[in-house]
Parts: C-alpha cells; structure tokens; sequence
C-alpha cells in the first residue's frame, strides 16, 4: 500500500475516548474521559484524520444492535462539534466467537488484535501510515497497530489531548517530496 494522504490517529473508543463502563451503547452511559473532546480537536486542527476504532462484540452478544451504535456515534458528533471537534470516521466490529446471532459469530478478521479495520480505514482514506498512530487501552489495541504497522500508544488515563500531542509530536515533520531546486545564489 502506498500511502500518500493525511495520517491519522486511530482512537480506540471505549476506555480512551470514554470511560469504559463495559457495553456502552447509549449518551447516558457515556462520560468523556479528561480532554477527550480537545484531543480530537488538535487532531482535527493539525490536519489529520481523526478515526475511531472499536470492538462491539456487544452486537453479536445481543446486547443491542447496530442502531445503538449509530445513533450513540451520531451523538458522540453532535458534542464534537459543539466544541469545534469531529471525527472523520467511525470503524466497528460487530462480531465475537461466543455471539449468539450465527451471522457474528464468527473469526472475523476486524476485532482487534486483528488490523482490519484499521487497513480498511487507511484504504478508504489514503492514509499516510507511516506517521500514523493509535490510542488504545489494552494490548489488543497495540497488538492491532503493530499488525497494520503503525505505532501504537497505551493511554492509562490521565489527559488524552498531552497523550495525543506528544504521540503526534514524536510522529516528526512531514516528509517533503517536492525538492526545491531553485537555489539561485548571488555572486
Ligand atoms: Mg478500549
């Protein structure tokens, strides 16, 4: 894969972008984890993709549907943008070995550690993976990074946005394709 866009920062959901209080599906459940909402923003701001990443095995549980987790996404939106914040992207897996819908119960290879949907993400949006990065708070999440080669950060709690920041910070300096041969000096 050629990678010639944007990078990206890959957040996982649950236990980064929130509190993880284990099946979240609905705006009530749901408690931004400190700075959380600027994180993404300086994402946005420094020109990269901002793309979540989530299991929802909740779905082939049977805990709820896929509608759940759209309109808990479309809301996550709504907050972002109140705070001049979005996400470009929203991945998730539905499935778990142990589902009870034969449809999702299956060895799928998006549930992280596995790297699907991190590779469709950056196939779907040209990302630039050798800046690239993602915020997770298990091995599984790094696990997942280090699979689609991009660097992985685990996120202990505490402030997300310096978390994010020094992660992009150590990503370095746009790499310059373009030469500039217009070195005309004066005699
Ligand atoms: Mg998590």
């Amino acid at each position: 894969m050629t990678n010639k866009g944007r990078p990206a920062v890959f957040f996982d959901r649950d236990g980064v972008l929130n509190h993880d209080a284990g099946y979240v599906h609905s705006p009530e459940a749901f408690v931004w984890t400190d700075e959380a909402v600027a994180a993404v923003r300086h994402v946005n701001d420094a020109g990269w993709l901002a793309i979540v990443v989530t299991n929802q095995s909740g779905i082939a549980r049977g805990y709820y549907g896929p509608e759940e987790v759209g309109r808990l996404h479309r809301w996550m939106q709504d907050e972002l943008r109140r705070h001049g914040a979005h996400i470009d992207a929203y991945y998730y897996c539905p499935h778990h070995v142990d589902g009870l819908k034969a449809e999702l119960a299956v060895e799928c290879s998006c549930r992280k550690p596995q790297p699907g949907m991190l590779l469709a993400a950056m196939d779907d949006w040209g990302v630039d993976g050798e800046r690239s990065l993602l915020i997770g708070d298990k091995a599984s999440d790094l696990e997942a990074a280090r699979r689609a080669g991009i660097r992985g950060y685990l996120y202990k709690g505490g402030s997300l946005l310096r978390l994010v920041r020094e992660a992009m910070a150590a990503a370095g300096p746009p790499r310059h394709t373009t030469t500039c041969s217009n070195t005309s000096s004066t005699p």
